[in-house]
């Protein structure tokens, strides 16, 4: 089971103590989506992922950690607060958008992205799919950066191929992903993710645009 303690953490921007989440354990039981958000119960300690400073709105998974000193000067530029108050997106969701934005100004697109898409799977939650969209396009943005600069935001590059795939599927841009399945395709990679991929196609077809889980795959 998911056990979650409350713990004093000190902001390492403003100095500001406060009582955040923490998770102690967590397990999971079933499949992942295609695009590996976790079974329960893991899936919901998302909410518990992100820490805010209450006093200086710092977001990160740690606000205790070492982090670039730069970021005091963008926790305080407007875009950052405009994006921290927007009453469009959920609170958690937001908080991971601001954090992904302080990591992509430091050019870390890969925590960047995943910190989109966890921002996507709080929106899903909620079904807001106008905002899941907007938060997958900013992780597609990220991890397609990272790419492009040899950065990998998994071990496996078949692995990422098939994010992106979903990605783009669940963003509507059905022609960016078929290719990057076939591209996938092409290079043989392992019957596992061919079977998945095939999906993904099937699913492109009927144009798609849901969430869907690995236990459709036998
Ligand atoms: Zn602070």
């Amino acid at each position: 089971m998911t056990m979650i303690l409350d713990e004093a953490f000190i902001c390492r921007l403003c100095g500001h103590s406060s009582t955040q989440a923490v998770i102690a354990s967590t397990n999971k039981f079933g499949h992942s989506d295609f695009d590996l958000r976790p079974p329960e119960m893991a899936r919901s300690t998302i909410y518990h992922q992100i820490q805010t400073c209450p006093k200086c709105k710092y977001c990160a998974g740690n606000i205790s950690a070492d982090c670039p000193s730069e970021f005091s000067k963008k926790i305080i530029r407007q875009d950052y607060l405009d994006l921290y108050n927007n009453p469009e997106i959920p609170e958690k969701a937001r908080q991971f958008l601001c954090s992904s934005m302080l990591l992509a100004s430091i050019e870390n697109k890969v925590d960047a992205g995943w910190g989109a898409l966890r921002a996507a799977w709080i929106c899903d939650d909620k079904k807001l799919t106008e905002q899941a969209v907007h938060c997958r396009e900013e992780a597609l943005a990220h991890f397609e950066h990272a790419r492009k600069n040899q950065q990998h935001f998994l071990e496996d590059e078949y692995a990422e191929d098939l994010i992106l795939t979903d990605l783009y599927r669940r963003c509507g841009n059905m022609a960016q992903a078929t290719e990057t399945a076939w591209a996938c395709l092409k290079r043989n990679p392992s019957p596992r993710l061919v079977d998945i991929l095939r999906r993904e196609l099937e699913l492109i077809l009927d144009n798609d645009q849901s969430c869907h889980n690995l236990k459709e795959i036998a």
